[in-house]
């Protein structure tokens, strides 16, 4: 039988996107060289191995999350591939991201004591629909649905929704004007309770101050989630 992949491969040779080298669409150097073992409170930088938000950080801000988990720096080879995810539109990269996902996630999990794949729901980040449209995918979407195969825990696409065209959180110097930008942008639908499920992972590809986490669990919060995750491939 043909293997229509290895013909592909004959004809485009696949190469990294983070060292250009041959044979791997993410190579296991450049993934290990980006992966971040330790975790730890994304508004102040304060190391944990949970990476929950610190005491000081959960008195200011009472973040609507219980925790955000990054699984490595928004740099070097990582920032490449993320970059030719969205932007060089080279979607067969969500697989090797979405495994350094699951291995901070699986990790992580360890540390906090083995918790069943049905106790836990995800979400990917949703795009506004003409940002989706212009785009032709959502970048979070597909690491979401690999990160479900991976750890076989079920992904819904149509809980969470953008209903607000907002201008890319990078473009926005401000930190205060990124949080009004996101200001009701994120809309739940009420056809499914949320309350099913004891744990909801937010997947998301970058997060920076983590303002976009934060609208879309506080849309989730209001509907009534219990705990919320954020799980990112990168932070910076
Ligand atoms: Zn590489
Ligand atoms: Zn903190």
């Amino acid at each position: 039988m043909l293997n229509f992949q290895k013909i592909l491969d004959f004809l485009i040779p696949r190469r990294c996107a983070g060292c250009g080298g041959d044979n791997e669409v993410f190579c296991r150097a450049c993934r290990a060289a980006s992966f971040q073992k330790s975790a730890g409170c994304i508004l102040c930088g304060f190391r944990n191995n949970t990476g929950e938000f610190c005491p000081d950080c959960k008195r200011k801000f009472a973040p609507p999350l219980k925790s955000v988990l990054w699984a490595g720096r928004y740099d070097g080879e990582l920032k490449k591939a993320i970059w030719e995810l969205k932007y060089g539109k080279r979607r067969e990269l969500a697989r090797p991201l979405a495994e350094m996902l699951a291995e901070k996630f699986l990790n992580m999990r360890v540390l906090q004591n083995a918790v069943p794949a049905g106790n836990f729901l995800i979400i990917p980040i949703p795009l506004h629909f003409k940002r989706q449209y212009e785009r032709g995918f959502n970048q979070a979407e597909l690491l979401a649905r690999e990160f479900s195969k991976i750890t076989c825990i079920t992904m819904r696409n149509d809980i969470l929704e953008k209903t607000k065209e907002t201008p890319a959180q990078v473009k926005i110097e401000n930190k205060e004007l990124r949080l009004k930008n996101l200001e009701g942008a994120f809309k739940v639908s009420l056809g499914t309770p949320v309350t099913k499920w004891p744990s909801i992972i937010l997947i998301d590809d970058v997060a920076t101050t983590g303002a976009t986490l934060m609208h879309a669990a506080e849309a989730l919060k209001n509907a009534g989630a219990k705990e919320i995750i954020g799980l990112v491939i990168a932070h910076g």
